[in-house]
């Protein structure tokens, strides 16, 4: 299961925002995997996190607001990461993630249910209310503690986010430590045939 991978990256389980990130570009067998390349996809990876009901429905419209906040977030963890600053566009993107989400639950009263709160645009509320808590959770990381801990893998092809829980982990996860610790194996072994052979 693709899903299962990411309880063993440090931080994603604590932060959707690393989770997010991380949820595009596994490199490995089968080429590249997206995990929200379809809006049942991103539903399907939102309701794993319990940050939507089960009969939210999500339209290509809202796979590609998601999609862009972890463009974004990209943008902003690499800056972190880096050292450099990050795109202007990347900053207001979350600011604006973080500001839009509607705050008032209007009041209704449905002859079937008597009495229920819930926006004008419950579609939209969706996606919008979504973004506002990955970009909180975003925020709260790049500006805390452990923003120093964040860190990209190292390995090649891999473009997940981790947080170094202690000082020499260069790998996201042990199936990238392993990758690579393989890759090495295999060049010692090609370079001492080579050397064999010459
Ligand atoms: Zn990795």
């Amino acid at each position: 299961m693709e899903e299962s991978l990411h309880t063993e990256v440090p931080g994603a389980d604590e932060h959707l925002s690393l989770a997010l990130v991380d949820s595009v570009s596994r490199a490995g067998r089968g080429g590249r995997h997206d995990e929200l390349g379809t809006a049942d996809a991103v539903r399907v990876w939102l309701l794993a996190r319990d940050l939507i009901d089960p009969d939210a429905v999500l339209y290509e419209y809202c796979r590609g607001r998601i999609v862009q906040l972890r463009d974004d977030l990209r943008d902003l963890f690499e800056a972190q990461v880096g050292g450099h600053a990050p795109s202007p566009g990347a900053v207001h993107a979350l600011n604006h993630a973080l500001t839009s989400a509607p705050g008032v639950m209007l009041l209704r009263f449905e002859p079937t249910m008597g009495f229920i709160r819930s926006a004008d645009h419950p579609a939209t509320q969706v996606v919008e209310h979504v973004m506002a808590l990955i970009a909180e959770d975003a925020a709260t990381l790049l500006a805390g503690d452990e923003a120093s801990m964040l860190a990209s893998c190292e390995a090649d092809g891999c473009e997940w986010f981790f947080l170094r829980t202690h000082a020499r982990r260069q790998w996201c996860s042990t199936r990238c430590g392993d990758r690579v610790r393989a890759a090495r194996a295999y060049a010692r072994k090609r370079a001492a045939l080579n050397a064999e052979m010459s």
